[in-house]
């Protein structure tokens, strides 16, 4: 069963493609991304532009991720598309355009949760069966799952305040790395001392599973002003922001008697979060090169789970919705 996935929740036009094995197993045909440059000017994403952008790209997207797959559009036996959360203009785009090729093709509509799919990004590594525990670190949101059964997300903790990209995204415009913040930090934090800034563990002491980036980046702030050389502040930022996520996410693992880890979004592009979480001794599993970020071969990989999960297709007449919790116990 050959599915097509299709993302536009935010500022990349995202489609890709998998082969559904009969033996259930999944293999990645093709993912292609279109990153919007538009915004870059703005300083961040403006959603009319973003809109735009989707309509006039998704085409050649869909093209390209075909030809890279090797197959024509008659070739599909199934379509998802992004139905939330995201930017509702953006997300109509990819949507309605799923919608409409799911129904000129004749073939079943999935309507993908964005989150849903950053986990299943990591099945391109590896089978993912539930029980597991997900760790989504991404631009617009740091929560953890526990995933008692397949399809079934129990949220253990979520940040308070921002999300670990968008820590790296500002501190890294605060240091004057440039955007997008999570690969800058990550390059000039080789270059730098993790111990010439010292910041104070967020959350310390706590008992639950939550997450906070409002101190480090306030702590990073001062150092700046106090003359911090960015390569420095980047290389302590990064080493505060990945033990704090991995310890959180460990305590959480223990406490669910949880064995495997998946660590997705866009964050989990990181070498050094990486690094420190095969250093935890659990099974962690890391969505393959270029689905951590927004992509469309993540949400064929999630339509692709719900298939073969055997949950029915979804009506035509659903619609994109900015705010959709994914957990549902
Ligand atoms: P959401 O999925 O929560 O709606 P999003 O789709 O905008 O948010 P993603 O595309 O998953 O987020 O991830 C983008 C984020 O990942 C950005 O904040 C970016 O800085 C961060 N990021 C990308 N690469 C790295 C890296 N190597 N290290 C750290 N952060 C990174
Ligand atoms: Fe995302």
């Amino acid at each position: 069963v050959r599915v097509l996935g299709i993302d536009t929740s935010c500022d990349d036009t995202g489609v890709g493609v998998v082969e559904l094995l009969p033996d259930g197993r999944v293999q990645l045909l093709s993912n292609r991304v279109w990153s919007q440059t538009v915004h870059a000017r703005y300083g961040g994403v403006m959603p009319e532009l973003a809109s735009r952008e989707h309509v006039e790209r998704i085409d050649e997207i869909l093209q390209d991720a075909l030809q890279e797959a090797g197959l024509t559009v008659t070739d599909l036996d199934a379509v998802a598309a992004t139905s939330g959360p995201g930017l509702v203009g953006a997300l109509l785009v990819g949507l309605m355009y799923g919608k409409g090729l799911a129904q000129a093709l004749n073939v079943p509509f999935h309507a993908a949760h964005h989150l849903e799919g950053h986990i299943f990004a990591a099945a391109s590594e590896a089978e993912l069966r539930a029980p597991y525990l997900a760790l989504v670190v991404s631009g617009g949101h740091t929560h953890l799952f526990d995933v008692p059964r397949d399809g079934e997300y129990r949220l253990v903790g979520a940040t308070m305040d921002d999300a670990a990209g968008e820590a790296f995204d500002k501190i890294a415009r605060l240091a004057g790395l440039g955007y997008p913040g999570g690969p800058a930090i990550s390059e000039a934090a080789m270059r730098g001392d993790p111990n010439a800034v010292p910041f104070k563990e967020p959350l310390q002491g706590q008992k639950a599973f939550d997450f906070s980036f409002s101190g480090l980046k306030t702590a990073a702030l001062l150092a700046h002003r106090g003359g911090a050389r960015a390569e420095d502040l980047a290389a302590s930022f990064q080493r505060a922001a990945v033990s704090f996520l991995v310890k959180t996410t460990v305590r959480a693992a223990q406490a669910n008697e949880r064995r495997t880890v998946v660590v997705s979004g866009g964050v989990a592009a990181n070498g050094a979060l990486r690094e420190a979480f095969r250093a935890t001794g659990l099974n962690v599993v890391f969505p393959g090169k270029g689905l951590n970020t927004d992509n469309g071969a993540m949400i064929a990989l999630a339509g692709a789970a719900a298939i073969r999960a055997g949950r029915p297709a979804s009506a035509l007449n659903g619609s994109a919705t900015a705010y959709a919790p994914l957990a549902n116990a």
